[in-house]
């Protein structure tokens, strides 16, 4: 019944105001779409066979980086996944990085754009 294709998120989750945005804003969206998978973000980089199997899992791929350090990225490239999509939230959302772990700043923003990524890449 639902054809849609699935789509991996991966958040960078770094101890940090943008790091925690990525996390909060996956754990939004796995809520809202069915079709979408968190994928273990230290897992991969770390070679543990069965988060990489799980990872590799989806139909497409969204890197959700916090920084321009782009761990989030590099962890997908580690485990040789294709990208479809990238975003960098402290570029993308004129964010200044900081140590609040519990900021919200723009997190409405930030799935907008995440659902709209999500849509682009099922209709890929
Ligand atoms: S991308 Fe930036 S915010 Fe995210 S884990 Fe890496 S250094 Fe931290």
């Amino acid at each position: 019944m639902n054809n849609l294709k699935r789509i991996g998120i991966l958040p960078c989750s770094g101890a940090c105001n943008v790091g925690m945005l990525s996390t909060k804003a996956v754990v939004e969206i796995l809520g809202e779409h069915e079709n979408t998978d968190f994928v273990c973000a230290l897992g991969l980089p770390l070679g543990i066979e069965s988060i990489i199997k799980n990872g590799k899992s989806s139909d497409g791929y969204i890197a959700l980086n916090g920084c321009p350090v782009r761990c989030a990225t590099k962890a997908l490239e580690s485990a040789d996944i294709p990208i479809n999509e990238e975003v960098v939230i402290t570029e993308k959302f004129n964010i200044k990085k900081n140590k609040n772990l519990k900021s919200e700043e723009k997190i409405d923003q930030i799935l907008d754009e995440l659902k709209g990524l999500i849509d682009k890449i099922d209709k890929e």
